[in-house]
C-alpha cells in the first residue's frame, strides 16, 4: 500500500493505463536539473539552476512520475553529455543487444535493406552497429549529435535535430528509441504519434531505465530529465492505449534498462504479448517498491554523507568515479560541502570541468595514481569489475564501495 504524501502538488490521473490519479509518495526536494552538462567555469556550474521532484505513483499500473516537473526548466538544446560508450562493459552490452536483436528480427522483419528510424540517437553508436550488422539503412535524429552530418559508410544518417512532428517523418520499418520516452513531457501522446507514423507492418524497439531497479534502490538515477519511471506493467499499458501492439518486454543490462518490443499490428507470432497475471505480478513489485521508497532514499543520503565525512576525517581520501546523471545526483544528495578528495570519469570531455550545482571539478582517473585514497565510491554496480581493473593497472589499492 502506498501511502499518500501531505504536499502541495497538481492532481493528475495516470499517463499510462488513465484509469487512477497518481498518488504523491516521496518528495526529493531541489535537485540538479542539468544533471547531464558540465562547465568550465566553477561558478557557472554552482549557479545552474535546480528543480523540485515530487514523486506520484499509479495504483492500477505503478506509472511514476516528477508531479513537480516543471518542463520550461529543461532546454531541449542545452549539451548534455551523457554517454556511456566510453565504458567498454557498457560497449559490450550494447553490441550484444544489436546482435540479439537483428537475430530476433531475422525470420519476422529480416533488416537488410529495410529503414530504421531512430529517435534520440545520441552520437549514433547503436544505429550504426544496427545498420552495419543488419544490412539496412537508418536515419537517426538527436539535438546533442555531435558527429559529421550526411550519410556515413554504416548506412546510417545521422542529424543534429530533434525528430520532426509524426506526420513529417521519414518513412521506416523499425523504429528504435533509447532513453528518450522517460524524458517526454507527455510519453502517451509520443507514442501515439509514433504509432500514427508507423506502417502497418513496422516494429518498435525502444530502452528505457527499469524503474523497478531505480525505485527499488537508493534512488539515485532519479534525475529531474526524467519526468517518467517506467515498469514493465505501465510500459506495456502505454504502449497499448497509443495503438501499439506489445510483442515483449524484459530486463537487460542487469536489470538497470527495460527493452519493450512493439509492433504496429498484431502479428502472427504465438508467443506475442505479455500475460495479464505477469503484468500484475510486476506492478505489484513496482508497488512494493514505491512503498518502501521515500524511507530508503533518505536514509541512503543520510548514510552515505556521514560515510563521505567519516573516509575523509580518517584520512582514506574518499573517490568517487564515475560522474553520470547517478553520480552527481550522489553528489548534490551525499557530498554538498566537498568532503571528497576528487572526482574522476573516464570520458576525456569532462576532465578539468565543473559539475552541476555542487562544482566537483572532474578528474581523469591517472590522477589517483600515488595519491593515498583508499576508497573508491561507486554509484552503478554494473561497473564494478572494469574499475577494479583500472585501479589495480594504476597502482591503486582501494576499496571499492557501492552507493
Ligand atoms: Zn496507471
Amino acid at each position: 500500500m502506498v501511502r499518500a504524501l501531505d504536499v502541495a502538488v497538481p492532481t493528475r490521473v495516470c499517463d499510462a493505463c488513465a484509469g487512477a490519479e497518481l498518488v504523491a509518495f516521496s518528495d526529493l526536494g531541489e535537485v540538479p536539473v542539468e544533471c547531464g552538462r558540465h562547465w568550465a567555469a566553477e561558478s557557472e556550474a554552482v549557479a545552474s539552476p535546480v528543480g523540485r521532484v515530487v514523486l506520484g505513483c499509479c495504483p492500477e499500473c505503478g506509472y511514476v512520475r516528477n508531479l513537480a516537473f516543471d518542463e520550461s526548466l529543461v532546454d531541449p538544446s542545452a549539451p548534455t553529455d551523457m554517454n556511456l560508450y566510453h565504458s567498454p562493459t557498457f560497449r559490450a552490452f550494447s553490441s550484444e543487444l544489436v546482435a540479439q536483436l537483428v537475430a530476433e528480427l531475422a525470420e519476422r522483419l529480416p533488416l537488410a535493406g529495410r529503414r530504421v528510424l531512430e529517435i534520440g540517437c545520441a552520437q549514433g553508436e547503436f544505429l550504426r552497429e544496427l545498420c552495419r550488422v543488419g544490412g539496412c539503412t537508418g536515419v537517426g535524429y538527436d539535438p546533442s549529435y555531435a558527429g559529421p552530418a550526411g550519410p556515413d559508410p554504416s548506412g546510417a544518417e545521422l542529424r543534429r535535430a530533434p525528430a520532426p512532428p509524426p506526420g513529417e517523418l521519414p518513412p521506416f520499418d523499425l523504429l528504435v528509441s533509447r532513453f528518450v520516452l522517460e524524458h517526454v513531457a507527455d510519453p502517451a501522446g509520443f507514442l501515439a504519434g509514433l504509432r500514427e507514423a508507423a506502417g502497418e507492418h513496422a516494429l518498435g524497439h525502444l530502452q528505457v531505465p527499469d524503474a523497478e531497479y531505480d525505485l527499488a534502490t537508493a534512488g539515485w538515477e532519479v534525475i529531474y530529465p526524467h519526468v517518467s519511471y517506467l515498469g514493465a506493467a505501465a510500459l506495456c499499458r502505454l504502449a497499448a492505449r497509443a495503438g501499439w501492439s506489445v510483442d515483449r518486454t524484459g530486463p537487460v543490462f542487469s536489470g538497470l534498462i527495460r527493452r519493450l518490443d512493439l509492433a504496429a499490428s498484431p502479428g502472427s507470432r504465438a508467443d506475442a504479448g505479455v500475460p495479464e497475471p505477469e503484468l500484475r505480478a510486476a506492478r505489484d513489485r513496482l508497488l512494493a517498491a514505491v512503498a518502501g521508497f521515500d524511507q530508503r532514499h533518505h536514509a541512503e543520503r543520510r548514510r552515505w554523507r556521514e560515510t563521505i565525512g567519516r573516509l575523509a576525517d580518517e584520512g582514506a581520501r574518499p573517490v568517487l568515479w564515475g560522474t553520470g546523471s547517478r553520480g552527481v545526483q550522489l553528489l548534490n544528495y551525499a557530498d554538498p560541502n566537498r568532503r571528497l578528495a576528487a572526482t574522476v570519469d573516464v570520458n576525456p570531455a569532462k576532465w578539468g570541468r565543473h559539475l552541476p550545482v555542487t562544482g566537483h571539478r572532474v578528474d581523469r582517473p591517472n590522477r589517483l595514481r600515488g595519491s593515498g585514497t583508499r576508497a573508491v565510491i561507486i554509484t552503478n554496480p554494473v561497473y564494478r569489475d572494469e574499475i577494479a581493473a583500472s585501479l589495480a593497472g594504476l597502482g591503486v589499492s582501494a576499496e571499492i564501495l557501492v552507493a
